[in-house]
């Protein structure tokens, strides 16, 4: 895929552009007095931009629906008395008038609206010759090209301060978080838009409070830019996503114990040590690449054996003999399940579609 955006940096006056960028506060503004508190509690602890939702989409109906644009002159207070930068979720044209005019410095759009091509064509419209710093959470599923699909059509009105949050992927399945982080879909766009900084929001990734710290440093660890965290001050009581805030002191003591770690290295003996290790790496990649190259050779055989005798190409059965005996060895070698299921999974699927070639010459 080619994709190509124009983009200035990610950065904001009296800032250090060094990461992590950190993004803090609550998930809803629910009262001036709420609001204040957590800013003001955040502020000491050094958090310059303060993240707050006032208009929320919620899954169901009659849930707390935020206060709407009533909050805007909270947030405006933020940033006159503690001198922070505010930010907050538009979902549609409305939002996005009533937000430039409140004077919120930086706008997001959720996960749901990413999802919806019109929504993010009519904002992005709404957004043409304004200067504001727009960041787009990645859609609730994971497709990719829609999260590229609406920088590019933010791109093309104009808007060039851009960051992208990952707020992880609904599944189906019952999983360890809220919403699965799939690292390989943010890592991917680090790969093809380099200069496009990517903001983890864990919170919403973990749906609770107990792995809020592993995924922060893993974003870190990724190199990523920066972390977007729901901070509350009496999270309990939090009218909204309750259960994944965190108290201010939290948030203190959660960034307090990150590691930030080099990305380049500068060591000669260290990037030594490592070429030799990719070299071993490559190697072994390359023998894998042959053992496909051979394997799906004799899925094509297999294929043209069917044909001749008329035989489907699935057999289930068959199928679930192998993963289980896959999963079985794969213990003994240390490899997870998860691993073993999803690398058996594409070789089979790749293997009928070479079948099903065979099959159609
Ligand atoms: C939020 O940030 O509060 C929010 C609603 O997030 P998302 O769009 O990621 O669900
Ligand atoms: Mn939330």
């Amino acid at each position: 895929m080619k994709v190509s955006l124009k983009l200035e940096k990610f950065e904001f006056k009296g800032i250090s552009p060094e990461r992590p960028l950190i993004m803090a506060g609550p998930c809803s503004a629910e009262s001036e007095e709420q609001v204040m508190e957590t800013a003001r509690q955040i502020n000491q602890y050094g958090v310059k931009i303060f993240r707050a939702g006032l208009w929320k989409p919620r899954t169901r109906p009659n849930a707390f629906e935020g206060v709407g644009k009533e909050g805007l002159p909270w947030l405006r207070r933020v940033k006159d008395e503690f001198g922070m930068y505010t930010a907050t979720e538009v979902a549609n044209v409305k939002h996005v008038y009533d937000a430039l005019k409140g004077g919120i410095d930086i706008i997001w759009l959720g996960a749901r609206t990413t999802a919806n091509p019109f929504a993010v064509q009519e904002i992005a419209e709404a957004l043409k010759g304004v200067d504001v710093p727009v960041m787009v959470k990645n859609p609730v599923s994971p497709d990719f090209e829609l999260w590229i699909g609406a920088f590019e059509r933010l791109n093309a009105v104009g808007i060039t301060k851009m960051a992208a949050i990952h707020r992880g992927f609904s599944t189906y399945y019952k999983t360890l978080y809220r919403n699965n982080p799939q690292w390989e879909i943010p890592i991917e766009l680090k790969r093809l838009l380099p200069d496009l900084p990517i903001i983890t929001d864990p919170s919403h990734i973990c749906g609770g409070r107990e792995l809020l710290f592993e995924v922060s440093q893993r974003a870190m660890d990724l190199d990523f830019y920066g972390l977007i965290v729901e901070t509350h001050c009496n999270p309990d009581k939090a009218l909204s996503d309750a259960q994944q805030q965190l108290t201010p002191e939290g948030l203190h003591k959660l960034l307090g114990k990150l590691v930030l770690r080099n990305p380049e290295i500068q060591n000669n003996v260290i990037l030594s040590t490592l070429e030799e290790l990719r070299h071993e790496i490559d190697k072994y990649d390359d023998k894998l690449m042959e053992i496909f190259e051979h394997r799906m050779g004799v899925s094509r055989k297999i294929g043209e054996y069917k044909k001749q005798n008329n035989i489907t190409i699935l057999q289930t059965g068959r199928w679930d003999e192998i993963l289980r005996n896959k999963i079985e060895q794969a213990a003994k070698k240390g490899l997870s399940e998860e691993f073993i299921i999803k690398v058996f999974r594409a070789i089979h699927e790749e293997s009928i579609n070479h079948q099903t070639k065979v099959m159609n010459e």
